[in-house]
């Protein structure tokens, strides 16, 4: 942490109204059923501790986009229900957030209660940040725990906004996210590769930019890769270019070389006539692109010369797939440099969501130091922003 923060464990919680904001906005398929409770899981030992320590302790979340007002289809009851089962009792949702009926159950609560709160998002002020629902929100508690830091770079009314009207402290998750996300900017084992991808440069410039200053290693890999050598002059064929930021991948480029940072780009690609699963692919060197094809993969000779990086780093920043990892045929590079990252004893930290899926997908993310639970927020946080729900914390001491 920039400024360190107060914790609940710096904190008198016995006997405290509790209410504990965390990211409980999970992926569901078309039924609704939640497909990855990993953000839930993630929020227990949180919630354990403040039960244990005899806190009231109130769960709020957001779960999808129900546009400010209730709308049964995104209701927190599923996770009511997750959480009940990997908590192992039962954990009662209400109907609402704020008002009478929250009032009501509160006041039945006894020290050790855990009870789920409705969609923060069924009101119209939690986006707004708004002043007097945040006001609603902290009424029916004494105490305001942040551990949703997947909704940290929100600035809304449960996230931040309620911080104004209680005393405010970090939870075990958003602190762990903090300082290892911190460490990573202010004091990185050395060597530090940053290991970057994905689709778009333009996605990633503010990244890019923080990190060339901090970096030992820029590893570039994906659509983004694609700029970069568009920059150096090869032609890309009908590959992702965004000719309009060549000009930043030049910037990074010229600010790595004044600064010593090593840029790593790809030597080989896959190609493919078409994003296809059927599609017909080769292997090429990085110049050697056909004209009408495109890249959707590093080739093995990249993803060789990346594992010798990652081989020798201490601490390896991952974010952005090496290539369209969704499809199968295009998905070696991607699962070669999350093998790479996984066996490299380095200090391992991955976030972005498509980045956690990836990770997944090759079947590391429990060898991983650390796995975000914050896509955009990780990102914002390595831009160097503060965050909205950090900054609002006490400060420690
Ligand atoms: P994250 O969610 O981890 O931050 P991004 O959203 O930036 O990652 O990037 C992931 C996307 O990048 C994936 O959907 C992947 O298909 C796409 N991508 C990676 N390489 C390429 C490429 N060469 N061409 C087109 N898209 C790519
Ligand atoms: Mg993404």
């Amino acid at each position: 942490m920039k400024k360190k923060k107060k914790t609940i464990r710096d904190v008198e919680v016995r006997g405290k109204r509790v209410l504990l904001r965390v990211d409980f906005n999970v992926p569901v398929d078309e039924s609704g059923s939640i497909t990855d409770d990993t953000r839930i899981r993630a929020a227990i030992p949180t919630i354990r501790y403040l039960r244990d320590e005899g806190a009231v302790v109130l769960v709020a979340s957001h779960f999808g986009r129900p546009k400010g007002k209730p709308d049964a289809a995104f209701s927190l009851a599923r996770a009511a229900e997750r959480l009940s089962s990997l908590i192992g009792f039962r954990v009662p949702i209400l109907s609402d957030c704020i008002g009478d009926e929250v009032k009501r159950a509160v006041s039945a609560m006894k020290p050790g209660d855990v009870a789920l709160l409705e969609n923060v998002r069924f009101h119209p002020g939690e986006e707004k940040n708004d002043r007097s629902f945040a006001k609603a929100l902290a009424e029916n508690a004494d105490l305001f725990v942040n551990d949703a830091f997947g909704a940290a770079h929100r600035a809304h009314a449960s996230t931040a906004g309620v911080a104004e009207f209680l005393p405010a402290v970090a939870g075990f998750l958003m602190e762990r996210e903090v300082e290892t996300l911190s460490e990573l900017l202010e004091s990185p084992q050395r060597p530090f590769a940053a290991v970057l991808g994905g689709a778009k440069v333009s996605d990633k410039i503010a990244v890019l930019q923080n990190l060339v200053e901090r970096a030992d290693v820029l590893v570039l890999g994906g659509g983004m890769a694609n700029t970069f050598l568009r920059a150096k002059g090869h032609s890309m064929g009908r590959s992702l270019v965004e000719e309009d930021r060549i000009p930043v991948a030049c910037e990074v480029m010229s600010r790595a070389a004044a600064r010593g940072t090593e840029v790593l780009l790809p030597v080989d690609l896959v190609v493919a006539e078409r994003i296809d699963p059927n599609a017909e692919t080769r292997v090429v060197d990085v110049g050697s692109v056909p004209e009408g094809w495109a890249a959707v993969d590093i080739g093995p000779k990249s993803a060789a010369l990346f594992a010798r990086s990652i081989a020798s780093a201490r601490t390896v920043f991952w974010n952005g797939p090496m290539g369209v990892f969704e499809i199968d045929k295009f998905a070696a590079g991607t699962l070669s440099i999350a093998g790479s990252i996984a066996e490299s004893g380095a200090t391992s930290v991955v976030g972005g969501g498509d980045s956690v899926a990836a990770v997944e997908k090759a079947n590391v993310a429990g060898k991983m130091s650390h796995v975000s639970t914050g896509g955009g927020a990780s990102l914002e946080f390595l831009e160097g922003k503060e965050l909205p729900g950090v900054a609002c914390l006490m400060d420690a001491r």
